[in-house]
C-alpha cells in the first residue's frame, strides 16, 4: 500500500525519494508485459503517450487559444497601429486603445501585482490549475509533444526506436520533428520581437536579411530558449527553474483543489495480468499504469501529491477511460481536497482565500479608479535655459519655456493655452494647439509681462492647457518667471 504524502511535506527530497529513476520501486518501471515497454526509457526522458478525454479537451481548447493569441496578435492594427507594441524606442506602450509611457510604469507595475495576486488566489482555490492550461512552458511543450506524436509515432513506437539500432526512417522522422520544433520556435521568436517592433514590417527585413542586429539577437535568443525548453528541457523546466512550483506547497491547504488519486477506493492494487480476477478485498486500480504513461512529468499520482504535479488531469482522463472499460464508476483519479479524501467537508471559503479575494478586489478597484482619473494629457515644461528673460522693446519682460505636450486619449485634441500669476501676464502668438490621437508636439512658448509687476527676480506662475473639446481634460504645470531684482 502506498503512502500519500501530507502536503505540509510536499518537499522536493520527499518527491525525489518516491520517483527517483534509479527508485528499486518496479511500479515506476514500464509493465514487462507490455512488448513495446521491454525496456525502461532512457534516464531522465519522458515518452508522454498521448490520451483523450474531457479535460485534455479543455487543456487542448486553452493551449490552441492562447497560442492563437499569442501568434495572431501581433499581426492585428489598430487606429494605423498595432493593437499590442511595446515601442521601446519611444519608451510608449499600446495596448489595445491606450497609451502607456514610461511615467506609466507604476501602473503596469501594479497590474503585474494584481496579476500575481490572481494567481495566489487561483492556487489556494484550484491548486495548479494555472501550470496545467494556461502556462505558456506548459502550452508550447503541450505542442512540441503533439508535433512529436504525429511525426514519431505513439508512445510505444518511440520507445522501441529508441531502444533499437539507428535506420534511414528513424533519422528522417527525427530531423522531421527537430525541423519542426526548430520552425515553431523561430515563429515563437518572430512573434515575441514583433510585440516590440512592427511586425509585418520585421518579418520582410528578416527575410531580406536586412533585420536589425538587436532584433536578429533576440529572434536567435527566443528561437533557441522555445527549442530547448519546449523541446529538451520540459517538465525540468517546471522542477528546477519555475519558482512558483516551489512556493506553491505553502499556499496550499487540505481545502485546496487538487487531483488526486482515491487509495481507499484504489487500493490494494488489482494485478491486471490476472483479467476476471475479481476479490472483495482488491480495490478498483488495476495497475494499467496509463496514469504514469500519460503524465508529462512522469509522476505517479497513486504516490500522493507531489511537487511535479502540473495539474493537467492528464492522469484523471487515463484512469477514467480504463475505469470505463472496467466497468467501474469514474473518479478514482479526480480533481478533489485532502478533507474530501478523508470523508470530511470542504470548505471553500476560508481566512487564506478570503484575505486573497479581498486584497485583490481592492487593487482591482484602486485600478478602475486610477484609470478612470486618469487625465489623458501630459505635459512638460521647462525654462529655456539659454535665456534667462529679455527687455521687449515697449518695456515688457519676456521669458521663454520648452513644452513637451503629449496627447494620451484616442483621438486628436485642441487645447487652449492660458497663463496665470502675474497681473496681465501674456502668452505671446500661440493660444490653441492641435495634438493628434497619442501624439506628442513639442513647442516654444514665450510669456511677457510689464516690468513694473515684478516685485521679485523670480515669480512663481502656472501654464493652463485645457482640450476644446473635453474641457475636463485639463493639466496645469507650475514654473517660474524671471526679470530684473525688481527694485
Ligand atoms: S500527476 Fe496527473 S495531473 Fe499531475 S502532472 Fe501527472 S498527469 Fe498531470
Ligand atoms: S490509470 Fe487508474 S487503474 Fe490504471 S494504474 Fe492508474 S490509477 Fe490504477
Amino acid at each position: 500500500m502506498t503512502q500519500r504524502i501530507p502536503l505540509q511535506n510536499l518537499t522536493t527530497e520527499a518527491a525525489v525519494e518516491h520517483h527517483s529513476p534509479s527508485s528499486n520501486d518496479s511500479r515506476h518501471q514500464p509493465s514487462n508485459n507490455n512488448p513495446s515497454n521491454n525496456k525502461p526509457p532512457k534516464l531522465g526522458h519522458i515518452y508522454v503517450r498521448e490520451i483523450g478525454g474531457f479535460f485534455q479537451r479543455i487543456r487542448r481548447c486553452s493551449n490552441w487559444l492562447l497560442m492563437a493569441l499569442y501568434f495572431v496578435l501581433p499581426w492585428i492594427n489598430w487606429g494605423g497601429r498595432p493593437l499590442i507594441w511595446f515601442d521601446l524606442s519611444a519608451q510608449e506602450f499600446h495596448i489595445f486603445a491606450a497609451t502607456f509611457y514610461t511615467q506609466d510604469f507604476i501602473l503596469l507595475t501594479w497590474i503585474l501585482v494584481l496579476c500575481a495576486f490572481g494567481l495566489f488566489l487561483i492556487t489556494v482555490a484550484a491548486g495548479r490549475v494555472w501550470c496545467g492550461y494556461s502556462c505558456p512552458q506548459s502550452v508550447w511543450t503541450f505542442l512540441f509533444i503533439w508535433f512529436e506524436h504525429r511525426l514519431e509515432g505513439p508512445r510505444h513506437r518511440r520507445i522501441r526506436r529508441d531502444n533499437a539500432p539507428r535506420t534511414f526512417d528513424t533519422f528522417l522522422r527525427k530531423t522531421a520533428k527537430h525541423t519542426a520544433w526548430l520552425l515553431i520556435a523561430l515563429a515563437t521568436g518572430i512573434a515575441f520581437v514583433g510585440y516590440f517592433t512592427p511586425i509585418r514590417a520585421l518579418v520582410v527585413d528578416f527575410v531580406s536579411l536586412n533585420a536589425h542586429p538587436w532584433a536578429l539577437f533576440w529572434i536567435g535568443f527566443f528561437t533557441v530558449f522555445t527549442y530547448l525548453n519546449a523541446g529538451w528541457l520540459r517538465h525540468q523546466v517546471c522542477l528546477h527553474m519555475c519558482p512558483y512550483s516551489r512556493f506553491q506547497s505553502a499556499m496550499f491547504d487540505a481545502n485546496t483543489l487538487i487531483v488526486s488519486y482515491d487509495a481507499a477506493r484504489g487500493e490494494p492494487r488489482r494485478d491486471h495480468h490476472q483479467k476476471g480476477v475479481e476479490a472483495p478485498s482488491v480495490g478498483d486500480c488495476i495497475d494499467c499504469e496509463l496514469c504514469v504513461q500519460v503524465c508529462p512529468t512522469g509522476i505517479d499520482i497513486r504516490d500522493g501529491l507531489q511537487y511535479e504535479c502540473i495539474g493537467c488531469a492528464a492522469c484523471i482522463d487515463a484512469c477514467d477511460s480504463v475505469m470505463a472499460r472496467i466497468n467501474k464508476p469514474l473518479g478514482l483519479v479526480r480533481y478533489t481536497t485532502e478533507r474530501a479524501l478523508e470523508g470530511k467537508e470542504t470548505r471553500f471559503w476560508r481566512p487564506q482565500l478570503i484575505a486573497y479575494a479581498v486584497a485583490l478586489l481592492s487593487m482591482v478597484v484602486l485600478l478602475v479608479g486610477f484609470l478612470n482619473t486618469r487625465v489623458p494629457i501630459d505635459v512638460d515644461v521647462a525654462r529655456d535655459r539659454q535665456t534667462l528673460f529679455e527687455n521687449t522693446v515697449d518695456g515688457r519682460i519676456i521669458n521663454y519655456y520648452n513644452v513637451t505636450l503629449r496627447n494620451q486619449a484616442g483621438q486628436s485634441h485642441r487645447y487652449a493655452l492660458s497663463a496665470e500669476g502675474l497681473p496681465g501676464l501674456h502668452l505671446q502668438g500661440m493660444d490653441t494647439i492641435e495634438v493628434g490621437a497619442n501624439e506628442t508636439r513639442s513647442l516654444r512658448l514665450a510669456l511677457t509681462a510689464e516690468a513694473g509687476v515684478l516685485t521679485q527676480p523670480s515669480h512663481p506662475v502656472e501654464l493652463r492647457f485645457t482640450s476644446l473639446e473635453e474641457p475636463s481634460i485639463t493639466s496645469v504645470s507650475e514654473t517660474r518667471f524671471l526679470g530684473p531684482s525688481g527694485e
